[in-house]
This record gives C-alpha cells, sequence and structure tokens, in this order.
C-alpha cells in the first residue's frame, strides 16, 4: 500500500463502497489522509461500571454477559439487548435497527462501550453506543501519537471509543465506523508524506510536521496534539492560496494594460439617465474601478455585493468607458440564463450608446439589432462567421456570453477589460483561459458571496477588492419562516392568493428526480419515498394543488432549448409557478415573483438558501420565502431559524462554516471560492502568518523543490470548488 493505493484494494471495500467514497472525492490512500473530521466525540474517561453518572459521555470496558436480538411487534424496530459487566458492576445496553451487533459480539467479548449513560431505579444503562472489541485488529497502531488517553501503559489501541473519537462529514450509505475503519489502515502512511514546508517556515512558525499533523487530525492524542495539527493544516491551506496569490503578484509587477481615461462627462451623464440614484457604495466601487482601468498595469478587482445589491450597473459603467475610449469590453456568465439576462439588462442601459452583442455555445443566433432588450424567439438569425467578424473587427464594443466567448474562432481587436460574473462557477481550465484570452486586458471579478474587505485582502493576496454592502432604497425585507408541515396547506393556499394578486412563485427542490442526486454530499441520509424532486413536485401541484394555475419545471439536465423557453415563458407571466432545482440560484432575476418556497432547506448550505431568497423581493411587491424540511434534526433546524432571522450574507455563511463543518461547506460546488477545508476565513492570525510566509518564501520558490511540485499540484487540484 502506498498513498497512490487506490481505496477499492484496501480491506472491505467493494464497488458501492468505493464509489459513496468517490462522491466524497475520495479516490486514494492520500485523498483518505485529506479527508478530515469536522468535529470529534471525547470519549476518553473509561469509567467502572460502578462509577457510571447519569447523562455523562463515557467509555466503559466490559464483558458481554449476554446478548440476544428481538423484534418490537409495535414499532417495527429491531432491538438487541446486552447485558456487560466489569468487575464493579454490570450494565444494561440497548441498539435500535443494528442487529448485526447481535450476531457479531458473543458472551465472554471484551468490549469498550463509548455513549452517554443512563441511570434509573433499575442501575445504569448504555443506549445505542458505539462499540469496539477490546485489541481487535486493526486499530490505531502508532502508539506514540495516538493511544486513547486512559489506555496508555496497556498497549490497548482504539479507534472508534475511549479517545477523542473523529467524526467525518458523510454520504448516504457510508458510516462513522466505515470511515473510522479505513482512515486507521491508511494511517500509518502519513511517515511517508513528504513535508513540503521549508525549514525555515517550520522552525519560524513553530509548526507541527505534516506527518504528525495527519497523524493528530485524525487520531488525536488530546487537546493539545489537535490543536497542532489542525492548525499546521490550516496553515497549509492558507499559505497556498497566499503563496499562489504573492507569485502571480510578482509575476504581474510589469504587465501592462491600456490606460483607459475616464470619460467623466459621458459616465456622469450616464448615471444621469438611470431611472433610480446610485447607492452610496455603488459610487464608490465604480469609482475605484474606473480609477483602475486609468492605470497601465492591469487591475485585478473583486466586486463584492449580496444578492440584488446592482452589481450589474457598476459593470456597465466600466464596459462603458472602455468602450468610450475605443477598447472592447467583455462580460461572461455561469451560464446560458444569466448571458441573456446580462444581455437584456446591458441592453436597456447601454444598447442606444454602444454596440452590445450575446454569444453562447448553444444560440446559433445573434441579435442584430442592439437597440432594444430582446425575449429568446427575436434572436433574429444571424450568420455566427459575420458575427464574429464584427467582434474581431471592433464592430461591437460590449460582448456577452457564456463561455462560449473562450472558443478558438473567436478573436478580439482591442480587449479593454473582462469582467467575470460569479467566476468560481467556471472550471479551472476556463478559468485559466479567460486570464489568458483576456492577456493584457482589464480585469473584474464579481461575486455574490459576501466577504467583508479587511478579510477578502487577507485572503486574496494580489486582489483589490470593492464591495458593495447595502442594497438600494425601498427594498421591502423578504419575510421568510420555516413552515411547519402541517401548515403545508396554508402556505399553498397563501400561493394561490399571491397568484391570483398577479405575483409568481418559485418551488425550488433539492432533486431533479428520485434518482437524480443533484447534491450527492449530505450529512443527511434520506428515506427513498421522501424525497422532493422537481419531477414529483410538478407532478403534485399541476395535478393535485394548483390544477388551475400555470405550473412549469426546470432543472440543469434539460436541453438548453427547453430551459430557456420555460425561463422566457415564466418571465413573459405565462407561468404562475416555477418548479426548479438550484439552477435559479444565480442572478435569475424576475421582479414580478414574490414567493420563494424551498424543499427539503435542510440540505442546502445558508449561504445558497440566501442566494435562494434572492431572487424574490426584486421590487415593489412584498415577497415572502417559505423553508420546508423533509428531516427535522435539531441542527439543520437551529440553522434554520438562524436563516429566518438573519439576512446579512456574510453572517449565514460564517453560521454555516460553525454548523455544518468546513467538509461539508466546502465540499459542495456552491460553497467554495476557495479550496479551504479547514481553515476558515476568521483565522485571522493563521492568514497573516501565512501570508508573511509567503512573502519570505515567493522570491526564491526555486530554491524549494518539493513546494513548488506542491504548488504546481494545487494549482492543478482545486478541483473541489
Ligand atoms: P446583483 O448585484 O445581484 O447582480 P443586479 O445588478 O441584478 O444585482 O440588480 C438588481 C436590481 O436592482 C436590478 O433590477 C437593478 O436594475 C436594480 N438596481 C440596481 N441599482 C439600483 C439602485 N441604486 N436603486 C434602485 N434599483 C437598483
Ligand atoms: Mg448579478
Amino acid at each position: 500500500m502506498n498513498l497512490n493505493t487506490p481505496i477499492s484494494q484496501l480491506s472491505r471495500v467493494g464497488k458501492t463502497t468505493a464509489k459513496r467514497l468517490e462522491r466524497l472525492g475520495v479516490a486514494t490512500a492520500a485523498d483518505l489522509l485529506f479527508y478530515f473530521p469536522f468535529r470529534y466525540e471525547d470519549f476518553r474517561s473509561v469509567v467502572k461500571i460502578a462509577d457510571l453518572k447519569h447523562g455523562e459521555a463515557v467509555t466503559v470496558r466490559a464483558k458481554v454477559e449476554l446478548i440476544a436480538n428481538k423484534r418490537s411487534p409495535r414499532q417495527r424496530k429491531n432491538i438487541t439487548e446486552a447485558l456487560v459487566s466489569d468487575a464493579s458492576g454490570s450494565l444494561r445496553v440497548v441498539w435500535f435497527n443494528q442487529p448485526f451487533i447481535g450476531k457479531t459480539l458473543r458472551p465472554g467479548d471484551e468490549v469498550f462501550l463509548s455513549g452517554k449513560a443512563r441511570t434509573d431505579m433499575l442501575g445504569a444503562q448504555m443506549i445505542g453506543p458505539v462499540y469496539e472489541r477490546v485489541n481487535t485488529p486493526p486499530s490505531v497502531p502508532p502508539p506514540e501519537t495516538s493511544s486513547g488517553q486512559a489506555l496508555k501503559g496497556e498497549g490497548l489501541y482504539t479507534t472508534h471509543t475511549a479517545r477523542l473519537v473523529p467524526m467525518y462529514p458523510l454520504t448516504a450509505g457510508l458510516t462513522q465506523k466505515q470511515i473510522r475503519f479505513l482512515v486507521s489502515q491508511v494511517i500509518v502512511l502519513s511517515a511517508a508524506m513528504q513535508e513540503w514546508l521549508p525549514d525555515e517556515i517550520l522552525d519560524k512558525y513553530d509548526l507541527a510536521p505534516l506527518s504528525s499533523a495527519l497523524q493528530g487530525i485524525h487520531f488525536p492524542k488530546d487537546e493539545i496534539d489537535l490543536a497542532k495539527s489542525t492548525e499546521r493544516l490550516k496553515f497549509d491551506e492558507l499559505f497556498l492560496i497566499q503563496l499562489k496569490a504573492e507569485l502571480s503578484r510578482l509575476e504581474k509587477a510589469d504587465a501592462k494594460a491600456p490606460s483607459l481615461a475616464f470619460n467623466e462627462n459621458a459616465i456622469k451623464e450616464f448615471v444621469a439617465s438611470l431611472p433610480f440614484t446610485l447607492t452610496k457604495t455603488q459610487k464608490i466601487s465604480a469609482w475605484e474601478i474606473l480609477q483602475d482601468l486609468q492605470k497601465t498595469t492591469p487591475m485585478n478587482r473583486l466586486l463584492s455585493g449580496d444578492v440584488g445589491s446592482g452589481k450589474t450597473v457598476v459593470a456597465a459603467m466600466a464596459m462603458y468607458n472602455a468602450a468610450l475610449n475605443g477598447y472592447q469590453a467583455v462580460l461572461m456568465a455561469p451560464t446560458e440564463i444569466l448571458a441573456v439576462q446580462h444581455y437584456n439588462s446591458i441592453v436597456n442601459l447601454l444598447g442606444h450608446k454602444v454596440k452590445v452583442g450575446l454569444l453562447t455555445g448553444s444560440k446559433s443566433q445573434f441579435p442584430i439589432s442592439n437597440f432594444q432588450s430582446m425575449t429568446n424567439d427575436q434572436f433574429s438569425k444571424f450568420n455566427k462567421k459575420d458575427f464574429l467578424e464584427k467582434i474581431k473587427s471592433n464592430n461591437i464594443q460590449i460582448i456577452i456570453g457564456t463561455h462560449a466567448l473562450l472558443t478558438e474562432g473567436v478573436e478580439f481587436e482591442r480587449l479593454g477589460l473582462v469582467i467575470v460574473d460569479e467566476q468560481h462557477r467556471f472550471g479551472v481550465g476556463q478559468r485559466k483561459t479567460i486570464k489568458e484570452k483576456g492577456g493584457g486586458a482589464h480585469f473584474l471579478s464579481m461575486t455574490a458571496t459576501p466577504i467583508p474587505r479587511s478579510l477578502a485582502l487577507m485572503v486574496y493576496g494580489d486582489l483589490d477588492v470593492s464591495i458593495i454592502n447595502e442594497l438600494p432604497p425601498g427594498r421591502k425585507k423578504i419575510l421568510t419562516r420555516l413552515v411547519e408541515p402541517v401548515n403545508r396547506v396554508k402556505a399553498y393556499t397563501f400561493i394561490r392568493e399571491q397568484v391570483k394578486k398577479g405575483r409568481q412563485c418559485f418551488v425550488v427542490c433539492p432533486l431533479i428526480g428520485a434518482n437524480n442526486e443533484e447534491f450527492p454530499i449530505s450529512n443527511f441520509q434520506f428515506p427513498k419515498d421522501d424525497k422532493k424532486s422537481v419531477l414529483s413536485e410538478f407532478e403534485k401541484l399541476s395535478k393535485n394543488i394548483f390544477p388551475d394555475l400555470r405550473v412549469g419545471y426546470l432543472h440543469g439536465r434539460l436541453k438548453p432549448k427547453e430551459k430557456d423557453g420555460t425561463m422566457e415563458k415564466f418571465r413573459k407571466r405565462e407561468l404562475d409557478i416555477l418548479v426548479s432545482t438550484s439552477v435559479v440560484e444565480v442572478g435569475v432575476d424576475i421582479p414580478n415573483t414574490s414567493v420563494m418556497m424551498i424543499e427539503g432547506a435542510e440540505r442546502f448550505g445558508l449561504a445558497q438558501l440566501h442566494q435562494f431568497r434572492g431572487r424574490v423581493g426584486r421590487s415593489v411587491h412584498q415577497s415572502y420565502c417559505f423553508l420546508f424540511v423533509e428531516q427535522e434534526s435539531p441542527r439543520a433546524l437551529e440553522r434554520l431559524r438562524f436563516f429566518e432571522k438573519n439576512n446579512d450574507g456574510f453572517k449565514l455563511a460564517e453560521k454555516d462554516l460553525e454548523m455544518r463543518g468546513p467538509g461539508e461547506v466546502y465540499g459542495t460546488a456552491q460553497s467554495g471560492f476557495m479550496n479551504l477545508r479547514l481553515a476558515k476565513l476568521t483565522d485571522k492570525e493563521i492568514i497573516k502568518k501565512a501570508r508573511e510566509a509567503a512573502r519570505q518564501v515567493a522570491p526564491r520558490l526555486g530554491k524549494f523543490p518539493t513546494l513548488t511540485a506542491k504548488i504546481k499540484e494545487w494549482e492543478n487540484a482545486v478541483h473541489l470548488e
């Protein structure tokens, strides 16, 4: 076994398990080493049965006296009952629905049992404890680093009990015990991990060596070991980001871009022509961008603003200014729906001033009129070659599109500015191409992921940041309610009333159809028949609940044409209710909608729910967001109650990290704008150190071959986002 050994070759990993692990991004032994726990259970205290206290999380070491399975006919549960004893007394143990335990454990077996004890008139009892045979191999072997505290000196090593027990993010069909067992098989390999931090950095910041940090994050000896290990691994993540930033800063130090003069009169006139007044932070952001564009070094700026804060108009000002200087500007969106929407907004804002075009992959049609916004069927047939010719000859100044803009045939005559909306949604390769195509142009990326300026500056070393931190005035707060299942009918009645008033409604489901999981990674496991999917909800709503209303559906596996068609109908108010997966998450702007109803809300991250909620409340109408849960875990409910009360995107993102753990939050496609598994934006001290260290090392990178290899590998592997 080595670091590259496929997990399928580990003991007890069949095809199914291998598939499930793959969903978690675990394909090799090394991946397992870097699959970190998100919390730990403290079962270190090993006590005598006679000393058990009610409610304490502890471990007992005992002998099985009796064990038997039985069925409870009323509750249809499988119950395993056991009596165990040590020298001090005996203890009743019960497990529900794990009949294999009754077959695995035998009278006479010696076990550790970890869990919470209960005491009643009949003495002590444990319900559903984690069990582990005393000295069953393979338990975690290396004696120096991972023996359970209380077992020191006895030569006993445990994996699941009698220690700080690691808890991992799971996916359906995998258990904590399985993952722990697998990690315990590969943990010896941590010694084989090559240290890639230079000694000078390890010494200066007193960091744990990589191999012991990997040991300690999975099977910590104690809190100190855990803290040291966590700090080291967080440092790694942040250091790589900082080093990358520092390297590209050095690289770009002498890059050139065209200086685009700030055409103050024309911009002022444009602002005066808007049907609204810009907010203060819109003005500041626009000003910062326009200042950057004047420089002869390329702008590299992030425009961060919550959903609906009005980033588009700021982008439009920058593009207009580029056009006024005789340069072209590109605005790239992650989906076709968004590209078309951007196109329509930009045409409305600027169409009478400059020529605007749209280019997406699936459309062989292009607008010829640049003076009005268009619905889909109005995109007149336009020869693609001519269109590309127009771009090449600077006959179109502002080009909006998807990644289709990155294809070979697309050439610009004078590209001055590249703007990318929600850059993290593009693949790594695409992002690289964006940068290459835009070589020599100013670069702006826009994101709705809210990050406070100070933190953003610390994390993205080479990036300038502009922040729009207020919503345009007059927006009504979206009323958010977590709805009890008994009130579902009331919610439907409410939706009907809204439709009567002329409003429209979104219904978001976590899945497409029963077998198509949109979000494979989840800490929760769902019974099959309970899943809310777009197709089943569409069926139910259109046939049973709202047979008289116009219901449509949308999901990511439809052909682009079908998607467009449905979206267009909804936009034109030919549909009252749109059932959809998370494809409505980003940017979709349909001001007439007033209700966002979310099924299986516990399956989404808070930042993502916030994005959904941002789809409504985009006009004068009071808007509503209803959350329904499929599985009521107390943790899920706590998160959703927090969401009910909070409207600040940054607060929500932080809460998400705190509640769901970085593994889960950053494991999903929606969450990661950085490849962080352990580190948080709030790890200010470590961020500072990592930045210092990156500055120290970057100019001499060639001296550190292992680190050079690591940063290359990291660049290629930031595929988690
Ligand atoms: P986002 O930042 O989410 O991309 P948009 O740019 O789509 O937000 O803007 C959301 C809506 O707010 C648009 O309909 C836009 O016309 C409108 N808007 C933008 N700025 C203002 C403003 N200062 N006052 C009023 N409405 C505005
Ligand atoms: Mg937007």
